[in-house]
């Protein structure tokens, strides 16, 4: 019953799934090393550290630590889509420079166009799982956020309120900046909801949605109220974010 849903990757979603049951993540604890599938202990590793095992037990794990810096020994896969001409999957070190990544391994950006690099801790974000969205500087950040939103709103599985109601909400409210229906008032209200979505929910999902919410508005505010008092998106027709089909951009996999 998973059908590929995107919640099923969730660990205890996936073992409720398995189990035959709806993909639901469970709350924890007790986690799945102490209760698992079919209530028993079971260990939960992703593909990406499994696939590290084999290299590690030929060459040593001192030879995969000094590969990466510090504590982030190894290697890491870094899933690169969006505006760049090579995306794909790449494996480098944990503390890859993202600006060599993007120029060098990816073929640098569409057209040749323009990005700002920050390092990432320093901009207040974080690497995650790795998956890096290029956007260059033709984006409209508020289209493109419409996009994160609604595959959030329709990815969540209805299982806990805030998340439920939150994210859908959320998609509502960015799709009406993105048309120009909005005002600012309604900016505030999308923090605000992002905001009690934060550590409300019992998985991980309703966090990954409000946090782009809100970084979005706090780095790109400007651009959401220029859609407000303009009562259009200003980028036009030319504002091509992820879901346009004008010029091609890669998104998990699919071209667009
Ligand atoms: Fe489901 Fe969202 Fe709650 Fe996770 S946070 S259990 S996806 S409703």
């Amino acid at each position: 019953r998973g059908a590929g849903a995107y919640i099923c990757g969730e660990e205890s979603a996936l073992l409720e799934s398995l189990e035959g049951k709806k993909g639901y993540p469970r709350l924890k604890p007790p986690f799945p090393a102490v209760v698992g599938l079919w209530g028993k202990p079971t260990i939960i590793n992703n593909v990406e550290t499994i696939a590290n095992v084999p290299w590690i037990v030929a060459n040593g794990g001192d030879a995969f630590a000094a590969l990466g810096v510090g504590k982030s020994g190894g290697t890491r896969l870094f899933g690169v889509s969006g505006h760049v001409n090579r995306p794909g999957v790449y494996e480098k070190p944990v503390d890859y420079n993202l600006k060599k990544l993007i120029m060098e391994d990816c073929g640098g950006i569409i057209g040749g166009r323009k990005v700002e690099y920050d390092a990432v801790k320093a901009a207040g974000s974080m690497s995650g799982s790795g998956g890096v969205i290029v956007f260059d500087d033709s984006t409209c950040m508020v289209r493109a956020l419409a996009r994160i939103s609604k595959f959030y709103a329709e990815e969540s599985c209805g299982q806990c309120t805030p998340c439920r109601e939150g994210t859908s909400w959320m998609e509502g409210i960015v799709e009406k900046i993105e048309h120009g229906h909005a005002s600012a008032a309604d900016v505030a209200k999308l923090e605000q909801v992002s905001g009690n979505i934060m550590g409300q929910t019992i998985c991980a999902l309703g966090d990954a949605a409000a946090m782009p919410v809100q970084s979005f508005v706090k780095k790109f505010r400007d651009e959401f109220l220029r859609h407000v008092e303009e009562r259009r998106c200003p980028y036009g027709d030319h504002g091509w974010g992820l879901d346009q089909t004008s010029r091609p951009a890669v998104v998990g996999g699919v071209r667009y």
